[in-house]
């Protein structure tokens, strides 16, 4: 069994989407492994996204990602980190696929309503970012 980290991010809680897209996952076969809201402060969102350190989006990035509550989750199941990304959709919700998250609900390609790790490598970072061993189900 695979995990992701998945985060509602806080355009996504402000409009009232938490269950409707924690729903999605559970629909196709996505496990909740653990869950927790949270509000990130301004170093917080800088480091979660420190990959993007270089970036011209950056600083208005971290400022939307700590600027009001988000929901975290762990999504367990097989291809979880692929199945998570597809029911997503593209970065650009303008390019997104039809029925996806981000086409259905995203306001601009920066408050996209969801974030989801792009591998295992960064899923393990990410989880480990958030999460202690107590705060995921067995
Ligand atoms: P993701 O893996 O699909 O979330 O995309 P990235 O890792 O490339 O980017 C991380 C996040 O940065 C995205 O989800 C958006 O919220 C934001 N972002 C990406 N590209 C842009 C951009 O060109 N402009 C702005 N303002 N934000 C962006």
């Amino acid at each position: 069994m695979e995990r992701t980290l998945s985060i509602i991010k806080p355009d996504g809680v402000a409009k009232g989407l938490i269950g409707e897209v924690i729903k999605r996952f559970e629909s196709h076969g996505l496990k909740v492994a653990a869950l927790k809201m949270i509000s990130m402060n301004k170093k917080q969102a800088e480091g979660f996204y420190d990959v993007h350190r270089q970036k011209s989006f950056f600083n208005s990035l971290t400022d939307f990602m700590s600027s009001g509550p988000c929901v975290v989750l762990i999504l367990e199941g097989e291809g979880a980190i692929e199945k998570n990304r597809q029911l997503m959709g593209a970065t650009d919700y303008t390019k997104a696929d039809p029925g996806t998250i981000r086409a259905d609900f995203a306001s601009s390609i920066e408050q996209n309503i969801v974030h989801g790790s792009d591998g295992p490598e960064t899923a393990r970072y990410e989880i480990g970012y958030f999460f202690n061993a107590l705060e995921i189900v067995r």
